[in-house]
């Protein structure tokens, strides 16, 4: 059976040495849980300064984004190439924030646009990690809007065909897919753990139809709002392999116990 997998995703909180004691926190508190597979995606400032932390322990380093070429005039932008020379292992891509697909806007929507990349762009990124042999975290997930309108499932159908066009069923090995409701995401809304373990089994239903047995170690995280308090439920449901755990893996205590969730 496959090891669940808890990832952290810090975005653009803690500064590098907020970050280094946030993790030296989180190592005394969930160095024990080895049954559960855990990564934590800081800021690309803060990498360099938890990678010797980290080293040794069994907890794993990736990152929020990355660029797909490996070197040019992109600035602000970090490659994969740069990543895997830090020996980073995981690389969330297509977040619906840097989709551009936000589910509550609190900053000007003119500025929207900034972030807004592309199934296109999405694909460049899972190629460049994989060539790498980073593992990318693809993030898939429909709006409020969307769910309204009762198109969940052909939204998510057209982000994993944009996704994975043009790749083989031989790459797939450790790919992650995180089913992230938008309006789930930073709400306190959390979906309803049965819809969230139906819709993980329709996207390892539409990785079995499209690459049939490659995707034996594929793992399909559920991510919006998981707290300590709801980690049990949603971990347990069939077809959920994990959590992708934003503003709750910012405090060690609280995401140790959504790691704990995974495997009691
Ligand atoms: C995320 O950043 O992917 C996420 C799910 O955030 P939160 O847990 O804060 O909803």
């Amino acid at each position: 059976m496959l090891r669940k997998l808890v990832v952290g995703n810090w975005k653009m909180n803690l500064t590098p040495r907020e970050g280094v004691a946030t993790i030296e926190a989180f190592v005394e508190a969930v160095e024990r849980c080895e049954e559960v597979q855990v990564a934590i995606c800081p800021p690309y400032m803060t990498i360099p300064r938890v990678h010797p932390i980290l080293h040794g322990t069994h907890i794993e380093l990736g990152a929020q984004d990355c660029f797909w070429l490996d070197e040019g005039a992109f600035t602000g932008q970090v490659s994969a190439k740069m990543l895997a020379a830090e020996d980073i292992q995981f690389c969330i891509v297509g977040h619906s924030e840097t989709r551009g697909r936000f589910g509550k806007l609190d900053i000007p929507e003119s500025t929207v646009g900034f972030f807004a990349e592309t199934h296109e762009t999405v694909n460049l990124k899972i190629k460049a990690l994989l060539m790498y042999s980073i593992h990318p975290i693809l993030c898939v997930g429909e709006t409020l809007a969307e769910r309204e309108a009762g198109t969940t499932d052909s939204t998510i159908r057209a982000q994993l065909e944009g996704a994975m066009a043009g790749i083989d069923g031989s790459e797939l090995e450790g790919f992650v897919v995180a089913y992230e409701p938008v309006w789930a995401i930073g709400t306190g809304q959390v979906c309803p753990s049965d819809e969230a373990g139906r819709i993980c089994r329709f996207i390892r239903d539409w990785f079995r139809t499209t690459y049939g047995d490659d995707v034996a170690s594929l793992r399909v995280l559920y991510g919006g709002s998981v707290k300590a308090s709801n980690a049990k439920e949603l971990f347990a449901q069939e077809g959920i392999d994990g959590g992708l755990v934003g503003g709750a893996s910012l405090v060690a205590k609280e995401f140790s116990q959504i790691v704990d969730a995974a495997w009691r």
